[in-house]
């Protein structure tokens, strides 16, 4: 199937570390002009990844940065504004930038509360806004928005993360219909669990780990690349009549109720 991606205009946002910094890799080794945004960045725009890691191929052109905070109107306006003067266009959105909150409701306080729907739910609203007159200008454009699992199946102690990326999931199919006339397509995606700085899943003792992957039916912790695959895709002409989804790439967490039987365990 060809994915043929080459010299469109991807932002990704988020994407100085973890999924994010893959992701930005990945479409530029399908040939995109990428353009990561995120608060700040460790690296040069020489397309090294900040966290080390590097997709396999040669980008075939240089990852482009510009510093952003998604939650803040006008930094997001500013830095669409210089995006759009560098390369003429914004072909593809990655709203992946978010943050976890943790704390279950009677430890949460308001402003940590505020915070994570200010990043995972504002950041969608105003970087989708920014970027949507470049698409209708082109009558084409793809919005990707990082939902999670949880915005499926909440965890204890989740209640503002859980709720934030439910809100993304609706965010979604209101832009999908919102933004439909000019052909552009707007979905989420659910990844399960990818261990990243954001979670320290990697960094559990054995115990928590195994009691983790026992939820899933493949049975392994995710990684970016099997996120930035599914984007790829969604991103392509191949995915033209898909809109409003919500993808679900976490390994099999919703398949059944004790995966774990199937590993004897
Ligand atoms: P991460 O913490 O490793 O990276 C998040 C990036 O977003 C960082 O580079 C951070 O600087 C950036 N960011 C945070 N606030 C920002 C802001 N206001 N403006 C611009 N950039 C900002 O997280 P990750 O694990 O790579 O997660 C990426 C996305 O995937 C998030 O939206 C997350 O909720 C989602 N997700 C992750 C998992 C997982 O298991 N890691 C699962 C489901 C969903």
């Amino acid at each position: 199937m060809e994915l043929d991606l080459r010299d469109r205009v991807v932002v990704v946002t988020g994407a100085a570390r973890g999924i994010g910094a893959v992701i930005a890799q990945r479409f530029a080794v399908e040939g995109a002009r990428v353009v990561a945004c995120d608060l700040a960045f460790s690296t040069t725009a020489d397309g090294e990844v900040a966290d080390g890691e590097v997709a396999d191929g040669a980008a075939q052109h240089p990852l482009d940065q510009v510093v952003c905070d998604v939650a803040d109107p006008d930094s997001v306006r500013a830095a669409v504004a210089e995006i759009v003067r560098r390369h003429g266009t914004i072909d593809v959105l990655v709203n992946n930038a978010g943050i976890n909150v943790e704390g279950t409701v009677a430890e949460l306080d308001w402003e940590r509360w505020k915070a994570c729907f200010d990043v995972n739910v504002g950041g969608v609203f105003l970087m989708s806004q920014a970027v949507a007159p470049a698409m209708q200008r082109a009558g084409r454009g793809r919005i990707l928005n990082a939902a999670s699992f949880a915005a499926i199946v909440p965890s204890v102690g989740s209640a503002a993360y859980a709720a934030s990326k439910s809100a993304v999931v609706q965010l979604t199919r209101v832009l999908a219909s919102e933004l439909g006339p000019w052909d552009i397509t707007v979905n989420a995606y659910a990844p399960g669990m990818v261990p990243t700085a954001m979670n320290g899943f990697a960094e559990m003792p054995a115990v928590a780990q195994d009691r983790l992957l026992d939820t899933l039916s493949l049975r392994r912790w995710e990684t970016p690349d099997d996120v930035a695959n599914l984007l790829i895709f969604l991103a392509s002409d191949q995915a033209a009549y898909i809109t409003g989804a919500l993808l679900d790439v976490s390994g099999g967490k919703l398949a059944t109720q004790i995966p774990a039987r199937a590993y004897g365990r």
